[in-house]
């Protein structure tokens, strides 16, 4: 084997921050090709999901310089941070011995990739970055990003708590991802059921260098959506116990209002029957809109369509 690395990077409208992150990436590798960590084939892949500034330029200069270590895939059109990154992954399967995936932002810390190497060559097939803790993030994003991964275990889905997506998988572990069909993909959750041998690396998470974040609240909440209805099927099950729930109270409600007409005491309270008339409504609307979810996404699952489009590519081979 030649232990022959690649760095996968989802990019999306990142020409602010692009040239300084290829400078320091190419630094890391050549600084762990020196230290006879990795082979000398390896390589940084960009992947550009449909940007529209200089991005993708970018990437074709920096993959067609002399003996560059930079490589590049477009796609035919932005498809979301995790298409982006699971074309980069499967793109880096053909050539890679391993991969490392990092957003373009490097808020990740880049001297973690030695712990994750050390322990890829110990035998571990993926390799975890979790964040040590959420200092550089604002209040609220720590508190709903949190209160998510508790929302997930309590749901039953196997995630890591406080990884994202910089983690290392060798070939091994991506040839078993490939293997999964879903076009709603939640990497987070889907790496997890792979099995194999996994090891975990801490590290500090850093505020982005420069430019803006490219995860609008839409593309979060789908994200977040995502990760909920493709990895569980408690929100069903809790439609049924809450209609249980609510059958078993109108039965009692029932029963009192029967025994008040034998005692001859009219029901009252016009208001409490209007309420609870609303209340299940309501209920039976959000039990269909749950169902609904899980509907049209077998709809978009059955259809097979294909994650991802390659338009162009850079520097490969
Ligand atoms: N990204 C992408 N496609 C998108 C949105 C984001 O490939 O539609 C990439 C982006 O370029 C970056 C990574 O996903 O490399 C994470 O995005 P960002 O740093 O903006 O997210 P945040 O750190 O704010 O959650
Ligand atoms: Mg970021």
């Amino acid at each position: 084997m030649e232990n022959i690395l690649y760095i996968v990077v989802p990019c999306y409208n990142e020409e602010e921050v692009l040239r300084e992150t290829a400078q320091r990436l190419e630094r890391k590798l050549s600084a762990l090709t020196a230290a006879g960590k990795i082979g000398g084939k390896s390589r940084v892949l960009f992947v550009n999901d449909g940007s529209k500034d200089g991005t993708w330029p970018i990437i074709k200069e920096l993959a067609g310089r002399e003996n560059s270590v930079f490589t590049g895939v477009s796609l035919s059109r932005n498809r979301g941070h995790q298409n982006a990154l699971f074309a980069g992954l499967m793109t880096a399967l053909e050539y890679a011995d391993a991969t490392i995936s990092i957003d373009a932002d490097l808020q990740d810390d880049l001297d973690a990739m030695d712990a994750m190497i050390d322990m890829w060559r110990d035998g571990c097939d993926i390799v975890y970055g979790v964040r040590s803790s959420r200092k550089t993030d604002s209040f609220m994003k720590r508190a709903t990003a949190e209160g998510y991964y508790k929302l997930l275990g309590a749901l039953g889905c196997d995630v890591v708590f406080n990884h994202a997506d910089f983690r290392l998988m060798n070939a091994r572990a991506l040839h078993a991802l490939r293997q999964f069909g879903e076009s709603a993909l939640f990497l987070r959750g889907l790496v997890p059921m792979l099995g194999f041998q996994t090891g975990v690396v801490e590290y500090e998470r850093l505020s982005r260098f420069a430019g803006e974040s490219k995860y609008s609240l839409r593309k979060m909440v789908q994200l977040a959506l995502d990760g909920v209805f493709s990895l569980s099927l408690k929100p069903i099950r809790l439609i049924s116990a809450v209609g249980i729930g609510i059958l078993a109270l109108s039965a009692l409600a029932f029963m009192v209002m029967l025994l008040r007409v034998f005692l001859d005491k009219p029901v009252e309270g016009w208001t409490l029957v209007l309420a609870s008339v609303w209340a299940v409504g309501g209920l039976v609307l959000t039990a269909a809109g749950v169902l609904g979810e899980y509907v049209g996404r077998t709809l978009m699952e059955v259809k097979h369509r294909p994650r991802y489009i390659i338009s162009e590519t850079a520097g490969l081979k």
